[in-house]
């Protein structure tokens, strides 16, 4: 197992932002942290990858506990957070390269050059990051995500806000990356996890409402009541689903 977290909650104030929450993920998977704006997916994200500890509760990632052994924890993950703390004044390789000293990493040059090609950045290298689309900038935190080869991929929602060709570029490096590595990536999109997923974990309040592969999406689709989008179409109508497990708490 990868990714192991168990009864973890995490209390801001009077609220719960994450209630008890349980779940794992194995190793070579690519899981989809689903749920609306406030459910507690970038609180969960960030105590996973031990930049917050959590008000009760345990996590361990690759067999190590965030508690315990959180530096060695993070060498473990590669992490895009949701505002990617990047550094608008700096060039791209000059940021990455940077990160690669971060990491202590040997072969520093391999490194950035490999990760420039593997995020297709060749051509913007040389600019300066606050010069970028958000495309490009997404790539960069996927770069700096990807450059000490880590186990596993926390990836905060990698693709808010992109419009949809960058969409498509970088749903397929996302999932290039998912057969080498293990990956929790959270969206408030269900097509998106049908698109990139083998399984959903759907979140609303702090407290998971689904944990289901994607193939078995459709039969529990049904078994709630909800119809496929089209008459005799084998596509269920996700966004139905998903606002059927997240309405608001009345
Ligand atoms: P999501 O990423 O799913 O949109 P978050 O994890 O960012 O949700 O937030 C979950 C809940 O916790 C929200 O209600 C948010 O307002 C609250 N929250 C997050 N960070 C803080 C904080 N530092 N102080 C107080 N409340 C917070
Ligand atoms: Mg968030």
């Amino acid at each position: 197992m990868s990714i192991i977290v168990k009864n973890v909650s995490k209390v801001y104030g009077k609220q719960y932002a994450l209630n008890q929450v349980s779940f794992e993920v194995n190793k070579g998977e690519i899981v989809g942290f689903l749920g609306p704006n406030g459910a507690g997916k970038s609180t969960m994200m960030k105590i996973i990858t031990s930049y917050l500890p959590p008000t009760s509760g345990d996590v361990s990632v690759c067999g190590l506990d965030i508690h315990n052994d959180s530096l060695a924890l993070r060498k473990k993950i590669g992490y895009l957070s949701e505002s990617n703390p990047f550094y608008p004044d700096m060039y791209v390789r000059e940021f990455l390269e940077f990160i690669a000293g971060i990491h202590h990493l040997k072969n520093r040059k391999e490194a950035v050059e490999e990760v420039i090609a593997m995020t297709k950045l060749e051509i913007e290298q040389h600019k300066k990051i606050g010069a970028l689309s958000r495309g490009y900038r997404q790539r960069v935190g996927l770069a700096q995500a990807l450059i000490h080869n880590p186990e596993v991929l926390i990836l905060d929602e990698p693709t808010t806000g992109l419009d949809p060709n960058q969409l498509v570029e970088i749903r397929e490096l996302i999932k290039k990356c998912g057969k080498s590595k293990t990956v929790l990536l959270s969206t408030h999109i269900m097509q998106e996890v049908e698109a990139m997923c083998d399984r959903v974990i759907i979140i609303n309040f702090g407290e998971i409402v689904m944990n289901e592969k994607i193939k078995e999406l459709k039969d529990i689709a049904h078994e709630m009541g909800i119809k496929d989008k089209k008459q005799n179409s084998e596509q269920i109508d996700l966004e139905q689903l998903f606002q059927t497990l997240t309405r608001s708490k009345k």
